[in-house]
């Protein structure tokens, strides 16, 4: 029978069925395509996706930055729960999705974890599915899950920053991320919560607020019925909403009412003309004014310096529709992006600025948006806790940028699986931000762990944990990083053991700092062969380097 072939079910694996093709099945039997025994189906992939979300909140996290350390600019993420129309999509196929595209089923796809934040995605080998679920992985200053309230991120990330006002500093907070993933939601009780601490911790300084949407070139003043605001150069470069209203808020009540309404205009719009709030910019400014009755050359409640602003930024995901819209949205949308871009770089350079390089440029004057923030930008320079420390009261700062100024940028997201393109540019966006800084901090800690001395390592012991091993630090101080890199965990737990420790410590003490070598060796070699550029298919984590 000369027709008679064997054809293996594609990829010839040992231990593979083979078929035997006769005159009968011949034409009818075809090669599979090389995947689909690896696809798998939406409930599979759906408890593959909870497997390794699981594997991954399981595993150690590095804690979230305490706010007594928090920095003058901090980059953190947040990604809301699912809501209950989105649980009802999970195991449903994604609509317009294929096999050789992306994701095929819809799940929860986003995990936060101390610092990190992960983004899962079905895994490929050379584009081809291989059945796993994979997650893509970005390190931030924070991640918040679906399970933190907005409570807990407010104690974490803005309280700190309204201390700071209410010394007379500048706070600035600011949420970014496509829409529909949580940014006036918290934005709103952010601003409720800000302005019941500054009435109750003020003293006798008044409360005064005002509330400027920003789309394009122009401004509307949403505390006095969108009306149009005109904005100003006063003549040294810099822009001011001309005439925008400035509302005295009495009680917590009063404030929340008198939000309530803007935030209503503002979404009213939204449906009037398409969306609206997606589109535009809207910056919630808290400042704080001298007494009531008291009036001073520049009237009642003239201002202290303490101020909150509270910025709900433009839905990031325009830039795919662009197709879709007339000259005029497009030129919307391109200063839009303009500005979105302009921000990262600002919030960028400001960390550079508080790290390695304090003078350097912050590019405020790009954007609409960032000369209407620029405050934020003029003044961040030392911690809140420092600014604290200084000796500054309320009276002290001026609108000279002398006053102390901090920025907590929120990165929001959605967790669902079809959203993760939007998520996974939310993500980049806010990793970006830290590249230069974060990724400078760990090359030069890294290149040294093989370098560091005995003391170095009794040191860097020392304050691991926030300090929970500083009893047995002192067990290192024979070692060296060099010695440690090739030294076997049995042995040093004696060492441990021996100095009051247990072996716990000396487990995590141990892995730690192997950790600590191997990222350093990967650094090292992204290092090399990469430029300044990154691969456009990367996803880049904040240890990647620029
Ligand atoms: P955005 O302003 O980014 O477009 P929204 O704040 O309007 O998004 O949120 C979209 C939807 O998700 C709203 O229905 C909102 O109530 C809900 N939502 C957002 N964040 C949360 C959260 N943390 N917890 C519960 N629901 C949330
Ligand atoms: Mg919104």
């Amino acid at each position: 029978m000369g027709d008679e072939v064997r054809r293996s079910d594609g990829g010839g694996k040992a231990g593979s069925e083979f078929t035997l093709i006769t005159s009968e099945n011949k034409g009818t039997l075809r090669d599979p395509p090389p995947h689909a025994s690896v696809e798998p189906d939406g409930p599979t992939l759906v408890a593959k996706a909870a497997a390794k979300r699981a594997e991954l909140l399981a595993e150690a996290a590095a804690p979230s930055v305490p706010a007594a350390q928090a920095t003058a600019v901090q980059v953190v993420c947040r990604a809301r729960p699912l809501l209950e129309s989105e649980r009802e999509r999970i195991g449903e196929r994604i609509e317009g999705a294929t096999a050789a595209s992306h994701a095929q089923y819809d799940y929860e796809a986003v995990v936060c974890r101390g610092r990190e934040v992960f983004c899962l995605h079905e895994e490929r080998s050379i584009g081809v599915p291989t059945g796993n679920v994979a997650a893509a992985q970005y390190e931030l200053h924070g991640a918040f899950g679906g399970e933190c309230s907005t409570g807990e991120i407010y104690a974490q990330c803005v309280e700190p920053l309204v201390h700071l006002a209410l010394r007379g500093g500048l706070a600035t907070v600011i949420a970014c991320g496509q829409t529909g993933s949580g940014k006036t939601y918290t934005m709103a009780a952010l601003q409720a919560l800000a302005a019941a601490q500054l009435l109750e911790q003020g003293g006798n300084a008044t409360l005064w607020v005002s509330f400027l949407e920003n789309r394009g070139d122009k401004c509307f003043d949403l505390l006095d019925d969108s009306a149009p605001v005109a904005l100003r150069d006063d003549g040294s470069g810099l822009v001011h909403a001309a005439g925008l209203s400035c509302v005295r808020a009495r009680t917590a009540a009063e404030f929340a009412r008198r939000l309530a309404e803007a935030n209503g205009r503002r979404r009213t719009a939204a449906t009037a003309s398409n969306e609206q709030s997606s589109r535009s910019h809207a910056i919630c400014t808290l400042r704080l004014g001298g007494p009531e009755g008291v009036v001073d050359g520049n009237g009642e409640g003239a201002p202290l310096g303490g101020r909150v602003q509270l910025v709900d930024l433009a839905g990031s995901e325009r830039r795919e529709d662009a197709v879709a819209h007339d000259a005029a949205r497009l030129a919307e949308m391109r200063e839009i992006n303009a500005s979105l871009g302009t921000l990262k770089e600002c919030i960028r350079a400001l960390l550079r600025r508080a790290t390695t390089e304090p003078s350097a440029h912050v590019p405020y004057r790009d954007a609409k948006l960032t000369m209407l923030l620029r405050g934020a930008f003029e003044g961040a320079r030392g911690a809140p806790e420092e600014a604290r420390d200084d000796g500054a009261t309320a009276a002290d700062g001026g609108s000279d940028g002398s006053a102390r100024s901090a920025v907590c940028l929120i990165a929001h997201v959605a967790p669902l699986r079809s959203q993760a393109k939007h998520t996974a540019n939310t993500l980049d966006y806010a990793a970006q931000m830290l590249l230069a800084t974060m990724a400078e901090r760990q090359r030069a800690q890294f290149d040294e762990v093989e370098k560091w001395s005995g003391k170095k390592l009794v040191a860097w012991v020392a304050q691991l944990d926030g300090g929970a091993y500083a009893h047995c630090a002192h067990a290192f101080a024979r070692s060296s990083g060099k010695a440690l890199t090739v030294e076997y965990l049995p042995d040093v737990a004696q060492w441990v053991l021996a100095a009051g420790g247990t072996e716990e410590d000396a487990a995590r003490i141990y892995n730690t700092f192997r950790e600590l070598h191997k990222k350093a060796k990967a650094a090292k070699r992204r290092q090399q062969p990469q430029g300044a550029g990154q691969p456009p298919s990367s996803r880049p984590t904040a240890s990647q380097p620029m």
